[in-house]
């Protein structure tokens, strides 16, 4: 393979075709992961697409391959995520001048990011990662086909009330923003708990005064809500907060609602997909098709051309912890799954 680090810093191995105007295939995942993490977020997907291109020993197809390590994907440092991702789908946009700086530091011209974008000769884009969910594990599957990665609300919810004293103040003349927001997050739960595929989170709460012995006049909520289908996502969020409107109003409470997030959900290509079940069901492994509850470069590449992915089990669910694993056999079915892929896409380039 010949590989070339990009401006925005991408490793970039491209493997050629038996011809060199052939189309190529994109096989690539992340090589950062966040502070404390496990070893296979993000590189292990990197590290199958070296070996999936080591499996062919020389052999040249109708497609070129390019394997990809793209850079900052989890966004930990400057709190952008997918610099690299869209610096090849030509969506980077206007970059933070630390994030300039940085990449000026690590010897790299930014002003050549422009030049990272794809050209028009991609077929498609294959992404292998980590489930870093219990779901393959709780059904015994090593593998798992990628229909959809789910859209996402957050949403900072102020509930309002007025702080007093815990002894003086009888439960009667009370206006406790705490137990507004109680009554509200069991409400969230709930919410998602009768509407299949929908996962609803508050992950922060912030009460003030804050003391043992006065009644919480403020309460700061997170929420964060997502689903495959967006307009299942947006109804949910809707309840909710009419569910947050009823209980102030009720408790003689006022309640904000800020919405800091609005992600549409993003369909993984049906061809590529199709061609992913394929190659699963004939490496003999039992086939499932799920979305993933967590973004990818995948969501990102998705925008540019069609794109494909494939998860391996995470044992005990576990990941961005040092305890984040994958089975040996796993990474061989994953292995077999892949060359599979690469064997019906040949197939189909020729007809
Ligand atoms: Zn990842």
């Amino acid at each position: 393979m010949s590989v070339h680090v990009d401006a925005a810093g991408n490793i970039r191995g491209c493997y050629s075709a038996t011809q060199p105007s052939m189309p190529r295939l994109l096989i690539g995942s992340h090589l950062d992961t966040v502070p404390r993490a496990g070893a296979f977020d993000g590189v292990l997907g990197v590290v199958l697409g070296v070996a999936l291109v080591n499996l062919l020993a020389g052999r040249r197809l109708n497609f070129q391959i390019e394997v990809v390590g793209f850079s900052e994907e989890e966004g930990v440092r400057f709190g952008v995520p997918f610099i690299g991702s869209r610096a090849l789908a030509g969506t980077a946009g206007d970059i933070d001048v630390l994030v300039l700086d940085a990449i000026r530091a690590f010897g790299l011209d930014p002003s050549r990011i422009g030049e990272a974008r794809v050209g028009d000769d991609a077929l498609g884009y294959l992404e292998f990662h980590i489930e870093q969910g219990p779901l393959l594990e709780s059904l015994d599957f090593p593998l798992g086909v990628v229909e959809a990665i789910v859209g996402q609300s957050r949403v900072d919810v102020v509930f309002e009330g007025k702080a007093n004293h815990a002894g003086t103040t009888p439960m009667n003349l009370r206006r406790d923003a705490l137990a507004g927001a109680a009554e509200w997050i069991c409400k969230v739960e709930s919410e998602a708990q009768a509407t299949h595929g929908l996962v609803a989170t508050v992950g922060r709460l912030q009460v003030q005064p804050g003391a043992g012995n006065v009644i919480a006049g403020t309460a700061l909520a997170s929420l964060d809500v997502r689903h495959a289908d967006d307009a299942i996502r947006k109804r949910a969020v809707a309840a909710i907060q009419e569910h947050a409107n009823e209980i102030a109003t009720r408790r003689g409470l006022s309640v904000s609602w800020e919405c800091r997030l609005d992600q549409a959900s993003v369909a993984m290509d049906p061809l590529l997909m199709e061609n992913l079940k394929h190659s699963v069901r004939v490496s003999g492994y039992p086939l499932h098709q799920m979305v993933s509850g967590a973004g990818h470069d995948a969501m990102i590449m998705a925008t540019r051309m069609p794109a494909a992915m494939l998860f391996l089990r995470s044992p005990g669910g576990i990941s961005h912890h040092p305890d984040e694993n994958v089975r040996a056999e796993d990474v061989a079915a994953a292995l077999m799954a892949g060359e599979a892929f690469l064997e019906k896409l040949r197939e189909s380039a020729l007809s």
